[in-house]
């Protein structure tokens, strides 16, 4: 496990940037090593050990892009048409040993390697064939046309994808296609996971009448889960610091982060603070963002926890913005920021200068055709309904104080979030 220092995250300022957090925790964490072999099929969300090379052209040999006839390019006709006869047929799959002659066309079909001496094919729809079986050519065809050259796709040894790479279903189609049949990824990450607060109870159990039912852990489970992390579900831990502190302290002995939500505010019971002040080093960062502000870095024995805050809302937002750029740290693979799309705004908000706000909303195409985001109607951090009847962020940015309907504001997908 990469063991990092008590006092890395250390910070004197009020309100910390959410760029520069980000950017901070990926530059003290650093990736774990063990690499895993795993096949196609499973690979899928993993991430790149080493540089993807290819070991073949892509296409390995030249063929035809079209059902159709080819022909040597230097024979085509320039300006009337011209018959030639048909010296053969070439199908996909099948390896042609005779050549095209000058004056000569050869059936062929679409991925089949190109006899020697053609270089270009004219696509069946574009000739006819007369009453003694010759192909009538149409004039005017580039040489080359209808051809997929050796290589094209893909030179022998070039460079395809990074190490770091997180590996889309794109890229395994590329690496079978190079003729890869596993692939070396980093091994997954070890990720603690548990919920506080006396108040909260996990779905199935006895609910008492001032009690909730544990909503983040499955969320948060499910987001690592998108990262492919290894999550233990370490449960609910009540408000007693002493209690939370021995539970991350063995927590850190076997996993490489300590995601916790709930009792990072700045209540009474706030134990996770206490706790990770008694079993490790803290720095309690107010993030300017909204919603989330309250986040809990720590070290405990050399391991990092991010101690989320309690809020559905505000627990997803900064799990996207805080906790998935530590995995992709811990993981050694390339921060990915969310791509933002630029849409109109339909709504009109204002906020406070100086912090960057997550706006819910879901995005319509308007009559012009163009992209309108509406924003819910209510606010608050605890909505889950308004997480899960949206389709994304609005990304409201630091310099930002006021919007009007028709204003261009950036959205995020909840998918580029994941
Ligand atoms: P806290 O950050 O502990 O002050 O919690 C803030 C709010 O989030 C409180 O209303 C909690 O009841 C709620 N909350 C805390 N943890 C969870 C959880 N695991 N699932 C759902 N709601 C929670
Ligand atoms: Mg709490």
């Amino acid at each position: 496990m990469a063991q990092i220092s008590d006092d890395c995250f250390a910070f004197g300022g009020p309100m910390r940037p959410i760029d520069e957090t980000a950017a901070l925790i990926a530059s003290k964490l650093s990736a774990v090593q063990e690499v895993e072999a795993v096949s196609l099929v499973l690979a899928d969300g993993r991430f790149l050990a080493r540089k993807m090379v290819a070991p073949l052209p892509l296409p390995p040999f030249t063929n035809s892009a079209v059902d159709g006839y080819a022909v040597r390019g230097a024979d085509l006709p320039q300006t009337v048409k011209t018959a030639f006869a048909v010296a053969g047929r070439v199908q996909a799959g099948m390896a042609p040993d005779e050549p095209v002659l000058p004056g000569q066309t050869m059936r062929i079909f679409t991925g089949a390697p190109m006899p020697k001496g053609a270089d270009t094919v004219f696509m069946q729809e574009d000739v006819s064939v007369d009453g003694s079986g010759r192909v009538i050519l149409p004039p005017g065809l580039k040489t080359g046309a209808n051809v997929r050259a050796m290589g094209e796709d893909v030179a022998l040894g070039e460079g395809v994808l990074p190490a770091g790479h997180r590996l889309r279903p794109q890229d395994v189609a590329l690496a079978a296609a190079l003729g890869f049949i596993e692939l070396q990824v980093k091994r997954r990450i070890r990720v603690a996971v548990f919920s506080t607060g006396d108040e909260i109870v996990a779905p199935g159990d006895l609910r008492g009448p001032a009690q909730l039912f544990d909503s983040n852990r499955f969320m948060l489970t499910a987001m690592l889960a998108r990262l492919c992390c290894d999550v233990t579900d370490l449960g609910i831990l009540m408000d007693d610091s002493r209690l939370i502190a021995e539970k991350l302290r063995e927590a850190a002995s076997s996993h490489d982060l300590i995601l916790t939500s709930g009792g990072v505010s700045t209540g009474e019971a706030d134990c996770v603070k206490a706790a990770v002040e008694s079993a490790g080093t803290l720095v309690f960062w107010r993030v300017a963002i909204k919603p989330g502000r309250p986040v809990a870095m720590g070290v405990i024995d050399g391991i990092p926890l991010i101690g989320l805050p309690g809020n559905p809302v505000a627990s997803f937002v900064t799990f996207a913005h805080i906790a998935r750029p530590a995995i992709l740290a811990l993981v050694g693979a390339r921060q990915q920021p969310p791509i933002p799309i630029a849409v109109r705004a339909g709504f009109s908000y204002s906020k406070k200068q100086g912090r960057r706000e997550y706006v819910r909303a879901n995005v319509h195409a308007t009559a012009d055709g163009s992209y309108e985001a509406t924003k819910f109607p209510r606010e608050g951090a605890g909505l889950l309904s308004s997480l899960v009847a949206t389709d994304g962020l609005v990304e409201l940015g630091e310099e930002i104080v006021h919007v009007e309907p028709g204003h261009t504001v950036n959205f995020l997908a909840y998918s580029s979030l994941l």
